[in-house]
């Protein structure tokens, strides 16, 4: 399989060599040239894998140019009921006949970040000792993205993690988490501004190449492919969960931000898995569910990103969108790189009344949007009527579903991160706190590693120089 850019000035690459690229050195996102088809066949015999089997022959599609051993080697170290809970690793919980919730959050860093970054820590180390060369991860995170990477590579031969954080504005659970890491190998800068701040810096040091290229720097954001293949695998496994036979089809809602969970389902859907509907639910930062009603992009500034108590949505642009929409107007690169230069300008774009917005019906994706004042009812509703403590991203995502929900079509909404990330929030819908997993109570009280640093790439780029050489 190769791999091509969004904005076409990118020559076909396997698997290996865009794994390490972050953006595309044309400014666009990797895909693949097409999508793997699963028939019904391979369906039926996918239906009774483990997950970890199950997650080797979807990534082995992609990731066809490394050795299939091997690759079922990292499969099986990453997806381990010790480091997952659970033997199903994603177990599914049905609430009602019709409406579930698939669990993705019960690794490591309690969001579903992990399900995805734990296999890229596995990854990494493996093709970097493979080729005998190291890498500087650079990050941008709105919480989970920061912590599930740090989790993830912590330890970890020849990486070194450089995280950008918003400063102040992660819950204190997840500002504990990950700045209670002490391992020398995790850099945690804490960013005067907010997360789309700190991702224009992580863009404007990729964009240098000449930097990029000395100083070993990659990226580990959404934008990252092997991340999004990681995602599809749960989608296929929910799918399977949900179901009683491959004839059926499901739904899934999913609390969004920079498109990256979603951007997993559409590309499972693209490969043949009955997929009804996409459900993409925001929080009031709605940037995608108005593309979705009305065709019009229009990211926005910092100034107008709301700070919400969902805040790992908390985002105006949303970095995977792209890839989504060059399947939409018929993978044409030239089309892309002029939306995203308009994007770029700060403008945005308008599809409504183009022939490729006409067909967006055809990719399943239907979209919501939930406030703050949603959010405290949804965890209510759980709490009272299925005795379940869901988290503030789950609640966007499960209001949205409840939405769309269509009878016959099970509705399964993702659940990204647990109550215990969020236990303000919890308790002002609920009056008491979340129950905490085992080994986390005293998670605030630990000492911090961290910089606070003003929101300047320049000065980012210095502070890497300084923490590369040494
Ligand atoms: C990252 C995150 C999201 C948003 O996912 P995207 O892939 O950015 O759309 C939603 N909820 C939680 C808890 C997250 O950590």
């Amino acid at each position: 399989m190769k791999y091509i850019s969004t904005r076409g000035g990118m020559a076909p690459a396997p698997f290996s060599d865009i794994l390490l690229m972050g953006l595309a050195p044309d400014g666009g996102l990797v895909l693949p040239e097409s999508y793997p088809q699963v028939d019904r066949a391979t369906l039926d015999t996918w239906r009774a894998l483990s997950y970890p089997e199950l997650a080797f022959e979807i990534i082995r599609l992609f990731a066809d140019d490394i050795p299939a051993d091997d690759l079922r080697r990292l499969v099986f170290d990453t997806y381990r009921e010790d480091v997952f809970g659970s033997a199903d690793i994603t177990p599914l919980k049905v609430l009602e006949p019709g409406l579930c919730i698939l669990e993705l959050s019960n690794g490591p860093t309690l969001a579903f970040k992990d399900m995805a970054m734990q296999f890229l820590g596995n990854l990494f180390e493996y093709v970097l000792g493979q080729r005998g060369e190291s890498l500087n991860i650079l990050g941008a995170t709105s919480g989970d993205t920061g912590s599930a990477a740090e989790y993830a590579m912590r330890g970890k031969h020849n990486i070194r993690v450089f995280m950008l954080s918003p400063y102040g504005l992660m819950s204190p659970f997840q500002q504990a988490q990950m700045y209670s890491l002490q391992d020398d190998n995790i850099h945690n800068l804490a960013v005067r501004g907010v997360f789309d701040d700190c991702q224009d810096i992580v863009k404007a040091v990729s964009r240098d190449h000449v930097f990029k290229a000395r100083r070993k720097i990659g990226t580990v954001n959404s934008i990252n492919w092997a991340r999004v293949v990681a995602q599809v695998v749960y989608y296929f496994k929910g799918y399977f969960a949900a179901t009683a036979g491959n004839d059926e089809q499901v739904s899934f809602s999913v609390p969004s931000g920079n498109f990256g969970n979603v951007c997993a389902g559409h590309i499972a859907r693209m490969m043949g898995l009955p997929i009804r509907h996409l459900v993409v639910a925001t929080n009031e930062n709605d940037v995608l569910d108005e593309f979705f009603r009305t065709g019009r992009y229009r990211p926005r500034g910092t100034a107008d990103t709301h700070i919400t108590s969902s805040p790992s949505m908390d985002i105006s642009k949303a970095s995977n969108f792209e890839r989504f929409v060059f399947d939409l107007v018929g993978r044409d690169p030239k089309a892309v790189a002029g939306m995203w230069a308009r994007v770029d300008a700060g403008e945005g774009f308008d599809l409504a009344g183009t022939p490729a917005f006409a067909r967006i019906a055809d990719f399943g994706f239907q979209s919501g949007k939930s406030t703050h004042a949603d959010r405290l009812e949804t965890i209510r509703r759980a709490d009272a009527r299925y005795g379940v403590v869901i988290d503030t991203h789950t609640a966007d995502g499960l209001k949205v579903g409840e939405e769309w929900r269509e009878d016959g079509v099970p509705m399964v909404c993702l659940e990204t991160a647990q109550a215990a990330k969020f236990e303000d929030t919890i308790v002002e819908a609920l009056g008491r706190k979340p129950a905490r997993p085992a080994g986390l109570d005293n998670i605030e009280a630990l000492p911090k590693r961290v910089e606070v640093v003003d929101a300047s790439a320049e000065l980012i780029k210095r502070y890497l120089s300084e923490h590369i050489d040494a």
